[in-house]
């Protein structure tokens, strides 16, 4: 496991994320597909927001069981939480928003979110 850190693009937004970043997937629902998302689901307790609450606005769509936290300043959805299937709580880190490019450096599977 390793320590990576990341948030938005203006910076108000600042997390750190406990991962092994495998099985990062990349998902073609309407949302997902869209902003381009590479995602890795992890329990909450390995995500940490450093700072930003103040800054996140949260859009919800489908069945409102995923909260996805965007900066009111930038726009960028750097993550997202909710509970998985088995009831637990669980982030979903969009890799593409941790520093140094990290994400050009993990291969994400493709994942049909589209008809799950
Ligand atoms: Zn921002």
């Amino acid at each position: 496991m390793t320590t990576y850190q990341g948030g938005c693009h203006c910076k108000a937004v600042r997390y750190e994320v406990e991962s092994d970043l495998t099985q990062v997937i990349a998902c073609n629902c309407s949302h997902c597909g869209m902003k381009g998302f590479m995602l890795k689901f992890v329990p909450s307790d390995n995500f940490k927001l450093l700072q930003g609450e103040d800054q996140l606005s949260t859009y919800q769509f489908n069945k409102h069981v995923i909260n996805h936290p965007f900066c009111k300043n930038c726009g960028v959805e750097s993550f997202a939480f909710g509970t998985g299937p088995d009831g637990s709580n669980m982030h979903a880190v969009n890799i593409r928003c941790l520093d140094d490019n990290v994400w050009e450096k993990v291969d994400a599977m493709k994942y049909n979110g589209k008809d799950a």
